[in-house]
């Protein structure tokens, strides 16, 4: 049979529908989206037609159907949320490009219970006037580290910025070459400091930062000293680095506030939970440490905030700020905060009320149980699937050196590791594993127990997907 020879462009051209024709396609007018703002997705699709019509580059058979499907898609991406839960199966506890840490019960209930109604964010209820969103979580941190003031915003690299704007403007900051870091490409502590108007003098060697460097460095012009907690490295070998109590005597000595940048900012001992050591904010604040900043969505477990506790006379400068205004936390941040706090004044059951401390802490025997529980079902084959142990990370910077032990299911085929890990994060909601040394690891300790049953429906459509 002679073969019907190809349209020519011309014909394929004329035969594109108009815009008013698509918009009135049953397809197009069943999408939940005012034609208006399908009108341009629409036009958009049809030039892209007609440019691939010219260049002879288009293959389509259909053009209505090819582009229908192609405004479907569209809509799809307008209509699905775009962040949306994953299933985390990295064994990092604190991934920043997985939202950090998953909030406790009472922090989801308080964010619910402000955002549905009104709330007295900024109204004081004894006297019925203006109050200070600031007050929600203070008496809490004060409680909590034993400080005498706390403020709140929006994370730790805003809380920096503001300590060394509102104390360090046009003025010089001493800071050891070993700790002008950069945490996860975004936070480098010499651009914050260019950003705030401080002028950074750098003190010591990368290995070696001796007191008397510090000394050296204080002139009329020093504002403060600053030491910024290692937090995603560690320097090792032949090293020194001053220790808070000198530096805090050092800085009291010139009348000089001592600020220290604790990054994750631990608030309660946890070694016994099999966390490992880290001095407390409070601990800190006992070195005499006059501003500690630290993260309230790192090891702290809260939502993403930069909380800084010390002494009044200090944060009264950051309160009284211009920028205070721009990095304020918003409502919901509060109340999750304040929620959590709450629940480090009964610290001997975080490990059932806090969702991060109960991740670190639950013990490699559970782990491994629930493993195997995963695996107890013959709908797995052909997966080639093994229980392995594993580590785990605390993640966000902190604690860089240290792992926890952990139990992993190793997926070594039949697809190829990273067909697997692609296939995983597709399914509804994405798996998210890693892939090592040729196989895709599901590491359990960041999987909740509730969510195992996910992880095992996860496989069972892979195991569809490989037969
Ligand atoms: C993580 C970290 C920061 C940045 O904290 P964010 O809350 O992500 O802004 C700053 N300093 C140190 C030492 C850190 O570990």
């Amino acid at each position: 049979m002679p073969m019907k020879p190809a349209p020519d462009k011309q014909t394929l051209l004329r035969s594109l529908p108009s815009i008013q024709d698509v918009l009135v396609n049953p397809v197009v007018t069943a999408i939940a989206i005012d034609p208006r703002y399908l009108t341009p997705i629409i036009r958009e699709e049809l030039n892209a037609i007609r440019v691939a019509i010219r260049d002879d580059s288009f293959r389509q058979t259909d053009i209505l159907a090819y582009l229908l499907k192609k405004i479907e898609s569209r809509s799809r991406t307008l209509l699905n949320p775009s962040l949306q839960r994953v299933i985390n199966a990295s064994g990092i506890v604190l991934h920043t490009n997985m939202g950090r840490a998953p909030l406790p019960l009472s922090a989801r209930q308080a964010v619910r219970e402000v955002s549905e109604n009104f709330s007295n964010l900024e109204l004081n209820l004894e006297n019925g006037k203006r109050g200070n969103r600031q007050s929600h979580c203070a008496e809490l941190l004060k409680t909590l580290t034993g400080a005498e003031d706390a403020i709140v915003v929006n994370n730790c690299a805003a809380a920096i910025l503001l300590a060394l704007t509102a104390i360090c403007r046009r003025k010089e900051v001493p800071v050891s070459r070993g700790e002008l870091v950069e945490i996860g490409g975004s936070f480098r502590m010499p651009d914050v400091m260019k950003f705030s108007g401080a002028k950074m003098v750098e003190v010591g060697t990368t290995n070696k930062t001796h007191l008397r460097d510090y000394a050296e460095a204080i002139t009329e012009k020093t504002s403060a000293l600053l030491k910024v907690h290692c937090s995603n490295y560690r320097i090792v070998g032949f090293t020194k680095d001053v220790s808070i109590g000198e530096l805090a005597n050092l800085a009291h000595q010139h009348e000089l506030p001592f600020i220290y940048d604790m990054g994750s900012g631990m608030m309660e001992d946890m070694q016994h939970l099999g966390y490992p050591y880290e001095p407390t904010v409070r601990d800190i604040l006992s070195e005499g440490v006059d501003l500690v900043v630290f993260s309230g969505d790192k090891i702290l477990g809260g939502a993403q905030s930069g909380i800084v506790v010390g002494k009044k006379q200090w944060l009264e400068k950051l309160r009284k700020h211009h920028l205070a205004r721009a990095l304020r936390c918003d409502k919901m941040t509060l109340a999750a905060l304040e929620a959590t706090l709450r629940l480090y004044l009964q610290p001997k059951d975080l490990i059932k009320t806090l969702p991060v401390a109960h991740m670190l802490a639950e013990p490699v025997d559970n782990l491994r149980r629930r493993a195997e529980k995963i695996l107890r079902s013959d709908s797995l084959s052909p997966l080639q699937i093994e229980i392995v142990e594993a580590r785990s990370q605390i993640g966000s910077g902190a604690f860089p050196l240290e792992t926890l032990p952990s139990i992993a299911l190793r997926i070594s085929g039949p697809l190829s590791a990273l067909k697997i890990q692609k296939a995983l994060r597709q399914f509804q909601p994405p798996v998210i594993g890693y892939v090592q040394d040729d196989a895709l690891l599901l590491n359990l300790r960041t999987i909740r127990q509730d969510e195992d049953k996910i992880v095992h429906e996860a496989l069972s459509r892979l195991a569809t997907q490989s037969t």
